[in-house]
């Protein structure tokens, strides 16, 4: 590459980062791709449209630095209301232009100058840079429960919702109490005939206020913008530096605080003692990740509503047999099973320096220096990539930040300093042996089983102070990095 040549970036995915990378892009006065397998902008958003989706981080963190909404409605929005909002700020910054959309990337080649990239339609085009942008709750995870295929009624995952089937007055069953089930149960149970959560293990519920924004409120936002950018930093520390910081420590008082805010909740909401023991659990309170609810307890407890804690033994034609016997009968069924959160951008082929194969670097689990880059996979970066900082709060500040980290390195690469840039072995697996000791010390890893950990059980997460990411995102080291 010359050095101050104009580098052409794909972009790859067009949710949360992708819009980000796109609209800095643009503002920096660069050429960009951007490609969405979907015919929409809005990742996450656009995937997830169950009843009752919402973001449980604040609406007011939930939103680029640059893009302040003053309309939220709530102070936990609508899935639909955030999907709008990607809307408006794809297309206030006009980048849709430089979409395409509805053809998904198959191939990504360092041809050791350049990328070749590559599309399902077949078409192919020449990159500098790429940068995966496609998250990481985006393939459903089924269970692998006897019968799943014999169930005769309507039957999908939570993040494949099918708008046709009707709710009203079913008997519903829904697999899985995670962020998602808690949120559908909340708005299905009381549209149900009968509705069945089936619950395998007990999740710690902090109670959330629904806090409604009034007309007079959001006027008040949109002519003082000061006012919504205060809000905006310290919802950011204390989500980021309180609870950010919290989980280091697997037996922090903190979390104390939290099971006995929780366990109050639990014993003033639910009136029986039997249900009351089903939904305590076992392990301490944000070892998964938090559910955060104002509706979950008050509908598990309607009348027409159960908690099924008896394990599943196999699913038949008409609906879920327990271990007990029972035949659950049902119309519906969903399934809030999660998600498979290693694959990342793949399925792709991806071939990096010298041909390497990065299905082969990520054989045993996937890595990456600084959750952002792979040694041999030079000008490649990724947001929200493994090992990024993942809890209960807003994934938007960390994109932000990894993009501007991986803007330097364009810089540098720009200027003419490097040829590419990709971090070297030594300093990937120098960072991946300190990640790892410092995520087995979490509260990840203090005694549950959730999406946090690897095959290996180790937290695949940001194991260090908040402050610790923003520092190195604030500038990289860049002796950890070199050409190919
Ligand atoms: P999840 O947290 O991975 O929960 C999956 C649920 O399915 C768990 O209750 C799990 O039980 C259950 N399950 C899986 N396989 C099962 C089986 N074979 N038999 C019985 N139960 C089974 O998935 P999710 O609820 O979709 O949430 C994933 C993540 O998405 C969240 O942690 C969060 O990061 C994000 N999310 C965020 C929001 C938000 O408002 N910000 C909303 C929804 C989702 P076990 O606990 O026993 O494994």
């Amino acid at each position: 590459m010359q050095a101050n040549s104009k580098p052409r970036f794909a972009i790859i995915g067009a949710g949360m980062s992708g819009i980000l990378s796109a609209v800095k892009l643009k503002q920096a006065g660069l050429d960009f791709t951007v490609f969405e397998k979907a015919e929409k902008v809005g990742g996450t958003w656009r995937e997830n449209t169950y009843p009752g989706i919402a973001c449980d981080v604040p609406s007011h963190l939930y939103c680029y630095s640059f893009a302040m909404n003053p309309d939220w409605s709530y102070a936990s929005s609508p899935g639909a209301e955030i999907q709008a909002y990607f809307e408006g700020v794809a297309n206030r910054y006009e980048v849709e232009g430089s979409m395409r959309f509805g053809d998904a990337v198959t191939r990504c080649e360092w041809t050791g100058e350049e990328w070749e990239v590559e599309t399902a339609s077949g078409y192919s085009d020449r990159f500098d840079w790429v940068v995966a942008a496609t998250g990481i709750l985006h393939h459903p995870k089924y269970p692998d429960i006897e019968g799943l295929d014999s169930f005769e009624g309507a039957m999908f995952h939570s993040a494949r919702w099918d708008p046709s089937v009707p709710l009203d007055g079913k008997r519903i069953g829904l697999i899985g109490n995670g962020s998602s089930g808690v949120q559908i149960t909340g708005a299905l149970a009381p549209r149900a005939a009968k509705f069945s959560l089936f619950q395998r293990t007990a999740q710690w519920v902090v109670p959330i206020e629904q806090v409604a924004y009034s007309e007079e409120q959001r006027a008040e936002f949109r002519r003082n913008p000061e006012q919504l950018q205060k809000l905006h930093q310290e919802l950011d520390a204390s989500f980021h530096e309180g609870f950010g910081n919290a989980v280091l420590d697997g037996k922090s008082e903190f979390f104390d605080t939290i099971e006995k805010t929780c366990t109050d909740y639990l014993e003033k909401n639910v009136a029986d003692a039997d249900l009351r023991a089903k939904l305590l659990p076992d392990y301490t309170a944000a070892c998964k990740r938090l559910v955060i609810s104002h509706d979950f307890f008050d509908s598990i407890q309607l009348p027409n509503a159960e908690l099924v804690t008896e394990g599943i033994k196999r699913i038949e034609s008409a609906g879920i047999r327990t271990v007990d016997g029972r035949l659950h009968e049902l119309d519906l069924l969903v399934l809030a099973t999660g998600f498979h959160v290693d694959a990342f951008m793949r399925p792709m082929t991806i071939r990096g320096h010298d041909g390497i194969l990065l299905d082969d670097v990520w054989k045993e689990r996937p890595s990456a220096y600084m959750s952002i880059g792979v040694p041999n996979f030079p000008n490649f970066f990724m947001l929200n990539g493994p090992n990024s900082p993942v809890g209960n709060f807003s994934l938007i500040r960390t994109a932000e930040m990894q993009f501007d980290y991986m803007m330097q390195l364009v810089e540098k690469v720009r200027s003419g300093e490097l040829d590419n840039a990709m971090p070297t072995q030594q300093a990937a697996t120098r960072f991946e042996e300190e990640r790892t000791e410092a995520a087995k010390k979490t509260v990840w890893a203090s005694g549950c089983n959730s999406w946090y950990l690897d095959d290996r059980g180790i937290p695949a997460a940001w194991p260090f102070p908040f402050s610790r990411f923003c520092a190195e995102m604030s500038e990289p080291k860049f002796e950890d990095f070199a050409a190919a």
